[in-house]
């Protein structure tokens, strides 16, 4: 496969800043938005400039790892990671990322074949891997507080287990992951505790917050999908994606994005704003439509998270609309750049049927939202609909639809066998310490 090369224009050192301070006055590195949870104003870290990239050939990357070192090289530039990031790469990218034509309309983007089986191992092993790194090169120790509705958490406590310099705490809301995920959360030991809510997701993630703005609490720091360092790494197979595909079919795509949190499709825009060739993106959400609500009136109201069968989407107040919030912020601007639609359980339920139906492909609940919306909003077109999650991590709704068994991949079938250990709390952070 070929690519093209990545030109930059502009040669100033890579800053940061706060979504709560639009004039940028306050500039932090990489490495201190990495580390730091939430800027001091309570905002959210983002690049001052997207680095813009040009998109000439870049026949000379053979593999996905290349390319993402390309694609992330100019946020490093003049930082202390700067000369690890092509280790950082190959520690955190060491799993394959598929692009599959399942049907004429419709090509997946599988980001499932990391250790955990979802598109967050991209995230937590970059920021593992970068993050070990800098707390080796000074000589500190942290611990991570990370709240997940599912996913996040066990690759999170994946990716850090067993790093020296870091302890980590996980939080997820008691009885609303599938048996699966639970295993996945709790299986661990050494560095990596577990903490069972009696709450929901959004208790978890308000926890979390307030632990951070905590002035007694010191040697936090955050892994949740609020952490620019997640969010970097997933902005690779975006450019994989598109630049794969308009070489194939000769023109840019769309890309179906199944959201919750907002993290991956924020990685979207970065993408296509620094000039990744993606026609438009479209988000796919379950029952929780507070994107499609602030779509329709214009103001943000946060939400209590409604439970649905793509619990890793259970989210009522996504974090990263202050993101996009902060990318967009003329709401004109944000209603024409960005579409979002919700599906209900039942869709769900009955795309994942006609997909096995029709093709024989089986999709997790998370990525059905967005083919979904692909047949029903975007008039059969055809598109790129990015998959999550491995239905195997989600068999207990997933084989009764399609009548059989699914294979347990075998990064998974490995997890399942550790023995399990659970911390149960009240929804209260003071617990935790
Ligand atoms: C986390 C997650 C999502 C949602 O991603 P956000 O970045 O939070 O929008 C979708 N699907 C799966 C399987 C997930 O784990």
């Amino acid at each position: 496969m070929a690519f093209w090369p990545i030109y930059l224009t502009g040669g100033d050192d890579m800053n940061y800043a706060s979504t709560r301070d639009r004039k940028q006055e306050r500039l932090y590195s990489l490495p201190e938005a990495m580390m730091t949870a939430l800027a001091p104003d309570g905002g959210l870290f983002f690049p001052v400039v997207i680095p813009q990239i040009n998109n000439a050939p870049l026949g000379q990357c053979s593999s996905f790892v290349e390319m993402a070192f390309e694609v992330l090289h100019p946020y490093f530039e003049d930082s202390e990671l700067e000369s690890s990031l092509p280790e950082i790469c190959m520690d955190a990218f060491s799993f394959p990322v598929d692009l599959k034509q399942i049907s004429p309309k419709t090509t997946v983007l599988e980001l499932f074949h990391g250790p955990t089986a979802a598109f967050k191992d991209f995230g937590a092993r970059f920021l593992a891997s970068a993050m070990d790194r800098l707390l080796e090169l000074s000589g500190q120790r942290r611990t991570i507080l990370v709240a997940t509705s599912g996913d996040t958490g066990s690759a999170v406590a994946s990716a850090f287990h067993g790093k020296k310099n870091i302890d980590v705490k996980v939080l997820f809301p008691k009885g609303r992951v599938s048996e699966r995920q639970r295993i996945q959360l709790t299986c661990w030991d050494s560095n990596v505790s577990s903490y069972e809510v009696d709450g929901s997701f959004d208790d978890c993630q308000a926890m979390v917050k307030q632990a951070f703005m905590d002035p007694g609490l010191r040697g936090l720091a955050s892994a949740n999908s609020i952490n620019l360092g997640r969010l970097l790494p997933q902005t690779t197979y975006y450019y994989f994606a598109s630049f794969s595909y308009a070489l194939q079919a000769g023109r840019m795509p769309t890309i179906i994005v199944p959201s919750g949190n907002l993290g991956n499709c924020t990685a979207a825009f970065m993408a296509q704003i620094a000039g990744a060739p993606i026609e438009r993106i479209v988000l796919a959400t379950n029952a929780n439509r507070s994107v499609e609500d602030y779509l329709e009136k214009g103001s943000f109201e946060p939400r209590a998270s409604i439970q649905t069968l793509a619990n890793a989407m259970d989210v009522g107040s996504p974090s990263n609309m202050e993101r996009l919030m902060y990318l967009y912020p003329d709401f004109k601007d944000f209603k024409s750049q960005i579409k979002a639609f919700s599906v209900s359980d039942e869709e769900i339920r009955a795309t994942i049927k006609a997909v096995y139906d029709e093709t024989g492909y089986v999709m997790c609940p998370h990525t059905a939202t967005a083919e979904c919306v692909r047949r029903r909003d975007l008039g059969d077109r055809e598109a790129i609909v990015v998959s999550t999650a491995s239905p195997a991590k989600f068999n207990h709704i997933v084989e009764p639809i399609i009548g059989r068994q699914l294979m347990v991949p075998s990064q998974l079938e490995s997890l399942l066998k550790r023995p399990c250990k659970a911390i149960a709390i009240k929804a209260d952070y003071h617990e935790l310490f």
